[in-house]
């Protein structure tokens, strides 16, 4: 097995007790790259990521504030994706983006914070990672006022199916998680059915999204049941599990691993 997560939250308390473990169960059992999200606004998740990368060189970094901390957000952070980006540090920018089912911090901040961090993106030709909830309209109206067009990837997919289409328009690739097997996700299959496999990822979002078949034995989402999804990806779109596993690792590297030229 040659796979990719694309999204993993290793920084996450969930992993402090074991996480040298899970790392190394997450290689032996075939996820060859996995992509992990810095939260710029929780201090102890850049040093613990940036070591990860440091001694895991299939571990890529992304930076940036949630939605989910907007509030949290300071022009600091902005030299910190900058600093991180021309120390070679990071891949991305993210994750990033725009939350009303929980609406955490208030709507227009989520707005004017993800905006800022899409034209710093632009200016350093770096692809983001989007979280969007219930809020695929306004991400897509963000995309184009700030011109941003350098792509990335939209993770953890449960909006339409028309922003799934706008955004692969767009440069974006479109990440699903553990939810394309739950029982109560036939709308979301079909979607993933009807999207091309090229413009596609697989994704955890560890600590969180179990799988359906892993439910009962695990509480704990870990980067290796991306496999999980990766096999009913492959049901959706009748290929087998290995090509799954082969054109979503391609998409990924092509994105986030492949470095363009600067700008
Ligand atoms: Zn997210």
């Amino acid at each position: 097995m040659d796979i990719v997560d694309s999204h993993a939250h290793l920084d996450m308390r969930e992993f402090d007790a074991d996480r040298d473990a899970v790392v190394q169960r997450t290689w032996d059992g075939g996820v060859k790259a996995l992509l992990c999200p810095i939260e710029l606004s929780e201090p102890r998740s850049r040093p613990l990521v940036l070591e990860l990368c440091r001694v895991h060189a299939w571990i890529t970094a992304a930076a940036g504030v949630h939605p989910h901390r907007a509030e949290a957000f300071l022009p600091s952070h902005l030299e910190a994706l900058r600093e991180l980006t021309l120390a070679g540090k990071i891949a991305a920018i993210g994750e990033i983006g725009i939350d009303h089912h929980y609406d955490f911090s208030p709507a227009p901040v989520q707005a004017e914070v993800f905006r800022t961090q899409l034209l710093l993106a632009q200016e350093l030709n770096l692809p983001v990672i989007i979280h969007s909830r219930n809020a695929g309209q306004e991400v897509i109206a963000a995309i184009e006022e700030t011109r941003f067009s350098r792509g990335g990837i939209l993770h953890c997919f449960t909006e339409d199916r028309r922003t799934a289409e706008r955004m692969i328009d767009r440069g974006f690739l479109v990440s699903f998680s553990g939810i394309l097997t739950y029982r109560s996700a036939s709308a979301l299959r079909q979607i993933a059915a009807s999207l091309p496999l090229e413009k596609l990822l697989v994704e955890t979002d560890s600590p969180y999204l179990v799988p359906q078949a892993l439910r009962n034995k695990s509480k704990r989402n870990e980067p290796l049941f991306v496999i999980e999804t990766a096999k009913v990806l492959a049901e959706v779109k009748k290929v087998s599990l290995e090509d799954v596993a082969a054109v979503t690792g391609n998409n990924f590297r092509a994105l986030i691993l492949e470095k363009s030229a600067p700008a």
